[in-house]
């Protein structure tokens, strides 16, 4: 990642059943994404809140990444869940609320899997890639930035999505960095713009929620996309890269 090729990560926010995630996979690897992301284990603001389901929902992921041959990203919150989400995941993601959790960020750096590295949610762009290099300074070099949104006193949106940072990182950084423009907007009507928008700054890649019935989803549901709006979503990002002369591509895949 990070080269020509651009990757549409599409999924749920959470895992929340063998059927729910199948049906999502079907529809994410029909319409072209290359990464499938679904949460077992969610840090929620409330702890009443859906936590998610935990190893089960890992072998979920790993069921489902067998039938439709599609690599799987999901978050470790801890270094409990994160010695099972190494042995299941092809990335593993560290949310915003970890990013500065550095006692994790080291023990990701003694893996060899993928990280995907999620801004927090009032973090500078310094702090980011300090952040990466706790990952890295433990040897762990495949580092994948997220910018997500930061928090604005704008009530528009659930956060302020700072395209901005994307040509920032790219000025200073080798790493690559995708947007992630559900947390970011924290609406569905704006996710498909801000989509294009990502991708026309030069991201490397987008990160979508998605969900077949948002209005059951246990977590974050008004955020999730429907599967035909993820398929339009698809198709107009590889259009926009095409553009600026890049191609969907292999998810993971040097290029
Ligand atoms: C998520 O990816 O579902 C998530 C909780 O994101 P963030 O860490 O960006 O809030
Ligand atoms: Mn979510």
């Amino acid at each position: 990642m990070g080269g020509k090729g651009v990757v549409v990560v599409g999924g749920p926010c959470a895992v929340e059943s063998l059927d729910q995630t199948r049906t999502i996979a079907e529809h994410v690897k029909r319409a072209g994404g290359q990464l499938f992301r679904g949460g077992a284990y969610k840090p929620r603001t409330s702890p009443y809140s859906f936590q998610g389901l935990g190893e089960p929902a890992l072998q979920i992921l790993a069921r489902v990444r067998e039938e439709f041959d599609l690599p799987i990203v999901t978050e470790a919150i801890d270094d409990e869940s994160l010695k099972l989400v190494e042995q299941y995941a092809d990335c593993i993601q560290i949310g915003a609320r970890n990013m500065q959790n550095f006692a994790l960020l080291k023990s990701a750096g003694r893996m060899r899997t993928p990280v995907l590295l999620k801004r927090g949610m009032s973090a500078t762009l310094e702090e980011l890639l300090l952040s990466a290099e706790y990952i890295m300074s433990e040897g762990n070099y495949k580092v994948i930035l997220c910018e997500r949104g930061v928090r604005t006193f704008a009530d528009h949106t659930r956060n302020t999505l700072d395209l901005s940072v994307v040509p920032a990182i790219k000025r200073i950084s080798h790493l690559p960095i995708v947007v992630d423009p559900s947390h970011g907007t924290g609406k569905r009507n704006k996710v498909l713009p801000m989509s294009r928008a990502a991708i026309a700054v030069g991201a490397d890649g987008v990160l979508i929620e998605v969900h077949h019935k948002p209005e059951e989803a246990l977590s974050d549901g008004p955020q999730a996309i429907l599967p035909e709006t993820f398929a339009q979503l698809v198709r107009e990002v590889d259009a926009i890269a095409q553009v600026l002369g890049r191609t969907l591509q292999p998810a993971l895949a040097a290029s």
